[in-house]
This record gives structure tokens, sequence and C-alpha cells, in this order.
């Protein structure tokens, strides 16, 4: 079972990147292309029937698995970046995190109006950054179609944040 698989070769890193947080670590998934071959497969296999234009990841993790996701899908794929990398002009959306506050951005052409776009990223945790990521989707005037995680850690309830989008979130492994 996939989730089995995901959850066996992931490695937790205690601590990092600070004192009492466990790092769901998925670089080992990426020395299998076997697992990362049915990474994929099984997320479309999930996303069936639901309508989607676009693949939209964030960066960095969200752009391992994003690409070919798209791919497979058959749609574009369309990078949303932490702010000052994109080179042309962007639309931006800052978040609250713990200490501070972050800013991600995406290309200001990278969606059309009325696009149904799936957010992508490698894990989801408090939900703040996809948030974030669908108040640029919406400010471009597209639509969130879903998300797809690899990893959702559940016991943070991330997921609450999301529905007010879109209620069709999928993971393949819980925590
Ligand atoms: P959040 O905005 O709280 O949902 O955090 C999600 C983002 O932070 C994702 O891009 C994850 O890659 C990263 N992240 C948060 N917590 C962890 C964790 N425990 N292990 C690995 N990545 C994490």
């Amino acid at each position: 079972m996939i989730e089995s698989k995901i959850k066996s070769t992931v490695r937790d890193v205690p601590d990092f990147p600070k004192q009492g947080i466990t790092f769901k670590d998925i670089t080992p998934i990426l020395k299998d292309p076997a697992l990362c071959q049915e990474i994929t497969a099984a997320l479309a296999g999930r996303l069936k029937g639901l309508d989607i234009d676009v693949v939209a990841g964030i960066e960095s993790r969200g752009f391992l698995f994003g690409p070919a996701l798209a791919q497979l899908l058959n749609v574009p794929f369309v990078p949303i970046r932490k702010a000052g990398k994109l080179p042309y002009k962007t639309v931006q959306q800052s978040y609250d995190l713990e200490y501070g506050t972050a800013t991600i951005e995406v290309h200001e052409d990278a969606l059309l109006k009325g696009q149904h776009v799936l957010i992508h990223d490698d894990l989801l945790a408090t939900g703040g950054t996809v948030v974030a990521a669908s108040e640029l989707v919406k400010q471009l005037g597209a639509e969130v179609a879903g998300y797809s995680f690899i990893i959702a850690l559940e016991f943070l309830n991330g997921k609450a944040r999301l529905t007010p989008y879109s209620d069709n979130i999928f993971s393949l492994a819980a925590y």
C-alpha cells in the first residue's frame, strides 16, 4: 500500500529546523524511482474526475512532484515561489509564520481568469502556505480546484483552513 511505503521511506529528522519540530524528509523517496512513479500515479488517480487546467507547485518541495503530476495530467505547471526569485512581473501574497511573515509570488500571466488550479506541495502542516497560494490564485481571477500533498500532518488541522477554498483535499500519507 502506498501509504505504508511512503511512511517507511520518509526520514523523520527530530528538532529540524528547530527544537520540537519533527521534519519529514522526503529525499529518500527521490532515490526510489519506482516509488516516485507510484506516488505520481496515485496522486493522479485521486484527482480523477476533477476539472484541472493547471497544477501550481509551491517552492521548493512542491517542485519535485508537481511537474511530473502536471505532465501526467497533461496540463501546464506553474511555479509559486518565495518573493524575489521570479524574473517577470508578479503578484504577491504575505502570510504569518510562527515568528514574522513570509511572502510568496507568482507571475502575473501564469494563470488565466477562470482556470481551475490544483495546488500541490509535498506536505500540509498548518496550511498557512497553501492558503497564501490560494489567495494568489484568486488574485489572478482563477479558482482553486483542489489540493494535493504527499503527506498531511492531520494533527495540525490544516485541512480546516483549506475547505473555504475547496473541499478537494488529497494526500497519500497521513500522520
Ligand atoms: P504550513 O504552511 O504550516 O502548512 O507548512 C507547509 C510547508 O512547510 C510545506 O512547504 C512543507 O514542505 C514545510 N513543512 C512544514 N512542516 C514540515 C515538517 N514537519 N516536515 C517537512 N516539511 C514541513
